[in-house]
């Protein structure tokens, strides 16, 4: 079993709850070392490689783009940085999470879904011990620091890794109910926690992925506990983005207590979660107070091309 092991970065912002950190963006070949299969349609990539020397990560949701083309030779095509700049013309890439590294092997692992379309979830489904990728990122980190209450969590497959640190990282006995979207039993993993861990597995069953409205129902008929939470949800974007406006307004739950992240959208490749809004479509962010993935962006536009991991 892995567990994600936590190095220690002085934040660039601290908003008390909130630690938000940029990292300086590094262009890393990694190669599988093993693969390992999680679930019926879940594949665990362990990567290592030299490049991995001082690879950062602090929070649940950090993330890096991994990059599938190759050259004439068949060798990887890396991004290419300028000043700490990279523009995607002509990349194929994918954001995943980072669900664990270990700096001692150094190690990195992933878990994809097996959705049976696109150029990473087939990647994945082959993956072999010498096969090579690059990666960007971790551009950022936003950590929500563990002194809440409670906390509700709510994802689909995609965002399983996340979550799955999510809980690895809370604190003994703090109150959390996870809803996980999954198509059926045979996707359901382990998850190892020292929280009051409440899961709830919600099957999808013959219905197509992101589909259904299991996570946005889930979430609305909670009851949640006094005091001071955090909800996370995190899956295929239309599905759960009229969470925002329900935890926002509905519910009134200050912005430093939620977050709503579209990890992917139905019928679009490469969706970027960074042209979803962070408030509810007609809510303005408030100057000065960057949402959550303002972490993952890059502090001084880029000249061209987004910038971020
Ligand atoms: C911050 C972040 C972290 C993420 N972490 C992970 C992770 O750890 N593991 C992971 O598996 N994914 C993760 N994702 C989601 C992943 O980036 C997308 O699912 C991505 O589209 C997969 O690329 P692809 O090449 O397989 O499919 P694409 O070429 O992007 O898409 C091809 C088609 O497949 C559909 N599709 C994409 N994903 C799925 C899916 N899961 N199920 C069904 N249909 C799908 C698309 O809608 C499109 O129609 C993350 C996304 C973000 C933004």
């Amino acid at each position: 079993m892995t567990t994600f092991v936590p190095r220690h970065y002085a934040p660039d912002v601290d908003r008390g709850k909130i630690a938000q950190y940029f990292f300086d963006l590094r262009a890393r070949r990694i190669t599988v070392d093993s693969t390992q299969r999680l679930s019926e349609r879940m594949m665990r990539v362990r990567f290592t490689g030299a490049d991995l020397d001082d690879f950062p990560t602090v929070a649940p949701e950090d993330h890096v783009k991994l990059f599938f083309d190759r050259d004439e030779r068949g060798d990887v095509r890396m991004p290419q940085l300028v000043d700490g700049r990279w523009s995607p013309a002509g990349h194929t890439y994918r954001d995943y999470t980072v669900r664990a590294f270990d700096p001692a092997g150094p190690t990195l692992e992933i878990d994809f879904v097996l959705h049976g379309h696109g150029v990473a979830g087939r990647w994945a489904a082959s993956a072999a011990p010498g096969d090579s990728l690059g990666m960007l990122g971790p551009r950022g980190a936003f950590l929500v620091r563990d002194v809440c209450d409670w906390y509700v969590l709510a994802a689909d497959e995609t965002a399983l890794p996340a979550l799955s640190r999510w809980v690895e990282g809370l604190r003994e006995g703090v109150p959390v109910t996870a809803y996980v979207e999954v198509q059926d039993e045979r996707d359901e993993i382990e998850l190892t926690t020292r929280a009051d861990l409440r899961l709830r597995w919600l099957h999808r069953g013959p219905a197509a992925p992101g589909s259904t409205r299991l996570l946005a129902d889930a979430v609305r008929a909670h009851e949640f506990d006094d005091g001071d939470g955090f909800v996370w949800v995190a899956g295929e974007s239309t599905s759960i983005k009229e969470l925002r406006r329900y935890l926002s307004r509905e519910r009134g739950l200050p912005r430093d207590c939620w977050d709503v992240d579209g990890y992917w959208r139905r019928g679009a490749a490469n969706h970027d979660h960074h042209d979803e809004p962070e408030e509810p479509e007609d809510d303005p962010v408030e100057p000065g107070e960057p949402g959550p993935r303002g972490a993952d962006e890059e502090p001084v536009p880029p000249a061209s091309g987004r910038v971020d991991g």
